[in-house]
Parts: structure tokens; sequence; C-alpha cells
């Protein structure tokens, strides 16, 4: 044996790995650093909510490839003086943007132990994939789904409805098509949302291979929810014409105006015609931790399958996206695949079969799940749900500031927790564009903008736990201010915003 070794000329060189050569220092450092991120959201309120990037900040950014290391601190100062002054500001209580959760505190710290752990949830037998096993429990209880359902962690819920719509091919087509494709069979499948469906559900059908012409997109009532009636004329139409209509997709919380489908019309209609039922609950989905929001809800107990974040309303560090399955069976039968490497054992590292990689495409998985355990356990579903139900408080009281100001008018009915609204202009799109741009730039405030009835709109949308009446009110002067300024010509293009004295 040593003759062999000898021969071989086997001598790693000695033991230097990527830990810290002094523990105590690199600990002195990672405190500082902790109590930096702490008093980042404890003092969020002390920072303008966005501001916009120098060039020089970016120039200075860019830099080639470090093939020598640097210390820790000095790489810490780069991120303090160049990332965080610019981040998106989600987690600031004037952040009305799109549809932004603002995180929290304690989902912080577990991001930090789970990085910790370095957990790898694609599978095998450790207790992090029953950490998320238990999140997938606990999300039966919450929408009444069976013992026999699935669950699954994934980005957002851009790719859990992707997941549920390729779930939803394979129970349609059988798993052959796994094997020999869609075939002409899968070309007549046609899936159902309506107009104001989020776009990823068209992307979906795209990278699913349907096509995005595969998706209807079914007219709105005035309150924004799917056309029952008119969707089930569709169907007949599309089934006379020969093609097989197999999905589909109702909202809850649709994502300009938050408008909820008439879900239980939608679980009867798909039982009837034999399709499969899944909700984009995106944002709106975990609002059944309100009372006052979940009879809305009514009907997503018997969806075939829902996609939610706990990254928006659930305040759950970004990214914790999530799909639930009610077959757990032809969830799989979608996804699992055997494979040498991944062979499953009866004991073992490699037991507890089946894998997270047996219900989606990901192999290699973070552990989401801790972070999310972490919020539900520390605040508790109640306090969660009365945050959200406060967000919607909020937004009733922006209604009523709109309606209450002669220049500003209501876009569209303030179904949940967004507002979309126009100060009132000639050149309406116009000024609107400019009011949004300059508000955010003012760092007072960061709304979006939609568009509704082809008009422009400004798009509030209170998702944050930490917001509040005052921010709300500063939003409305914010608005007024540079909407009477845009009127009157008195800021021109050139001109930058004053920022907020913060
Ligand atoms: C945010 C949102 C999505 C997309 O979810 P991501 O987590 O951003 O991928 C889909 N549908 C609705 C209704 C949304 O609000």
């Amino acid at each position: 044996m040593n003759e062999i070794l000898r021969q071989a000329q086997v001598k790693p060189e000695p033991c230097e790995t990527l830990d810290p050569q002094d523990w105590s220092e690199f600990r002195a450092q990672a405190h500082r650093m902790l109590d930096d991120a702490i008093d980042y959201i404890a003092n969020i309120r002390e920072r303008p909510v966005w501001q916009p990037i120098p060039d020089e900040v970016r120039a200075k950014f860019r830099s080639g490839l470090p093939r020598e290391g640097s210390a820790l601190a000095d790489v810490y100062r780069e991120f303090t003086d160049n990332v965080v002054p610019f981040a998106t500001g989600n987690v600031h209580p004037g952040f009305m943007g799109w549809v932004h959760g603002g995180g929290s505190a304690v989902g912080m710290l577990a991001e930090m132990l789970a990085a910790s752990l370095n957990a790898n949830l694609g599978g095998r037998d450790h207790m992090p994939i029953a950490v998320e096993r238990q999140i997938v429990a606990w999300m039966r209880e919450l929408f009444g789904f069976p013992e026999g359902a699935s669950g699954i962690f994934v980005t957002g819920t851009s790719m859990a409805n992707l997941l549920a719509v390729l779930v939803a091919r394979t129970s349609a087509l059988g798993t052959m098509a796994r094997q020999h494709g869609i075939g002409n069979e899968g070309a007549l499948l046609t899936a159902y949302t309506s107009k104001a469906a989020h776009g990823c559900i068209s992307k979906a059908m795209d990278i699913a291979g349907f096509g995005s012409d595969g998706l209807r997109q079914i007219a709105v009532d005035g309150d924004h929810r799917i056309d029952v009636a008119a969707l089930r004329r569709q169907i007949a139409i599309d089934r006379e014409s020969g093609l097989k209509p197999f999905l589909v997709v109702g909202s809850a919380g649709t994502v300009d105006i938050g408008a909820i489908d008439d879900l239980a019309a939608l679980s009867a209609l798909c039982r009837e015609e034999k399709l499969w039922f899944h909700v984009d609950g995106a944002f709106g989905a975990l609002g059944i931790l309100a009372p006052a929001i979940a009879p809305r809800l009514a009907g997503i107990e018997n969806a075939d399958s829902i996609g939610l974040d706990f990254h928006k309303w659930g305040q759950v560090p970004y990214d914790a996206g999530f799909l639930m399955v009610r077959d757990g069976e032809k969830h799989r039968q979608a996804f699992a695949a055997p494979a040498a490497y991944l062979r499953r054992e009866t004991r073992g590292l490699a037991a507890g079969s089946p894998w997270p990689c047996d219900y989606g495409p990901d192999l290699s998985r973070g552990f989401r799940a801790l972070k999310t355990w972490f919020t539900l356990k520390t605040y508790g579903t109640e306090r969660l749900g009365a945050a959200m139900a406060r967000t919607c408080a909020l937004a009733k009281y922006l209604e009523a500031r709109v309606l209450a100001e002669p220049q500003l008018e209501l876009a569209a009915p303030v179904a949940l927790n967004i507002v979309c609204f126009r100060y009132r202009a000639e050149d309406s799109d116009g000024i609107n564009g400019e009011i949004v741009a300059d508000v955010q730039e003012s760092g007072i405030a960061a709304p979006s903008s939609t568009t509704l009835d082809g008009k422009l709109a400004i798009r509030a949308a209170i998702v944050n736990h930490r917001t509040d009446i005052a921010d709300i009110d500063a939003l409305v002067s914010a608005v007024l201010e540079f909407g009477a300024r845009r009127s009157a010509k008195i800021l021109t293009e050139a001109e930058v915003p004053p920022l907020a004295a913060h």
C-alpha cells in the first residue's frame, strides 16, 4: 500500500480551507455586519424609499474577475457604500410599487441560519426536509386540502403556475406524453383565464409547449372578475370546434387591482366540465388568514392546485413561492424520474422517499422553508392575517383621500389592498407617468403604474406591514404637488425632483 502511494506521488497540500484563519476576528466582523443589518431594518424610515443610482456608483462598482481575495471588511464596505443605498426599497413603509413584501427581521435571521446549515432540499433524509413538509401540512390544513395533497417551495408564483400547467398537462395527456411530447392531442389542449390574469400564465403555456395561443383570456366584469358565463360559452365553442379544454386558472387577487374571481363558481364549472382548476393566489391566497378576507376566497378549497407567494403578503423574505397540488400522485407523475445516482433506500441518508425533486424540475434546492417556518411560528397566523387586513384598511383610507381630493380620481374599485388612481390632467397618461417617476425619485414613496381601460393609472399596492397612515398621506401630498408642478410645467423634463427631507 505504501509503495503504491509513493509511486503515485499522492500528497495533497496541507489543509487550507476557506474557513477564517482567525475566528475571533471573523466573529467581530460578523457581529458588526449583523448589527448593521438590524439597524437597516430598524431605522429604515430615515432613508429615502428609493434613489436613482448615480453613474459614478455603477462605474465604480464594475470590476474584473477578482483573482486575488480581499479582506472581508473591505468587501463589506463596498457592499455598504454601493449596494445598500440603492436597493429596491421594499423594506421601507413608503414602498407601494408592484406587489412587494416588506420582509421581517425574523425572516432575515432565519435566512442566515439556513445559510449556516447549507442544506440542499432536493432530497435525502434530513430534518430540513421535515421543515418543508411541515409547511406543506400547514397549508393543507389552512386550505382544507386532503392528506394526499403535495406541496413544494419554488422561487415564486410564476414558477408555481408553470409547474401547475405542467401537472395539468400530464394529467390530461397521461405520463406517456413526458416521453413522446404533447403530440397532436396536446396541440388541441386549451386553457382559460381572465384578461386580468398575470402575464406569467401565458408564459407558462408557452414554456409548456402549447404556445400562448393555447390560452383563452376571458373578459372581466366591472369588478375585474372573470365573466363566468362568457367562460362557459367559450368552452362550449372550443369543444364544438374540436379543441380540448383542460385547464382553468382563477385569480385570487389580480395583480392590477387585487380582484378575486368567483372561485366557487369556477370550481363548480371545472367539476362539471372535468377541467383542472388552478388558482393563482400569488398574493391573495394567504388572505385566508384574515377573517374579513377569507370568505371572499370561498371555493379555493376545491382547487386542484394553488400557487402562492409567502414573500408578498406573508412578509417572508424573497424568495418563497409555493405550489400545492390536491392529488399528490398526479403531481409526482409529472416530475418524478429515475436516476441511478438518486437511488432511494429504506435506511441511511438516501431514505425518506419521495423527495422534493420528485415534485418539480429542481434538484438542488435551498432552504426556503426555514424562513417561512420561523415567520409563521414567531408571528402566528392571526397576527399575519391582521397585518394583511390592516393593509386593506389603509387602502380604504387612501381611497377616501383620493375621493376627497378634487384633483384626483379613482381608476378602479378598491377590492383589497391596491388603489389605482389618477391626477386629473389633459395629458393624463403623460402627466401621471411623470408623477410616478417624480415621486419615486423624490424618495418619499414608491408607487408604480398600470393601464386600466387603456389609460395609465398610478397604482399603490399596500403590502408592507410597516406602512402607516402617515405614509399614505405622504404619497397623496407628493402626487398632488408633483401633479400641480407638472401641469403648470414648472418642472421641466431635465429637472430632478428635490429629495425628501429624510
Ligand atoms: C406576483 C404575482 C405573480 C408572480 O409571482 P412571482 O412570485 O413574482 O413569480 C403571479 N400572479 C400574481 C397575481 C401576482 O401578484
